[in-house]
């Protein structure tokens, strides 16, 4: 049990080093995805979106609210 944590532990921060994290939000109403690596980026991205193709305008807190982190690869 306690090896098994350990592993998982070194797993977890060899993996960190070989991607980068960034924020996805995926539309609501057709699925879209919208990536970006900061907050700002993100509403504004999704914002625009969400008005061109829905014609709504959810607030910065509605968009973070939906939005989760991810991990990608940086190379
Ligand atoms: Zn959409």
């Amino acid at each position: 049990m306690e090896a098994k944590i350990t592993n998982v532990k070194f797993e977890t921060r060899a993996f960190c080093e070989l991607v980068g994290m960034t924020k996805e939000i995926a539309c609501s109403q057709c699925g879209f995805r919208v990536r970006a690596d900061s907050d700002d980026e993100l509403v504004e991205h999704y914002k625009q979106h969400v008005k061109a193709a829905h014609h709504m305008e959810p607030s910065p807190d509605q968009i973070l609210a939906m939005a989760k982190t991810v991990q990608v690869a940086t190379a």
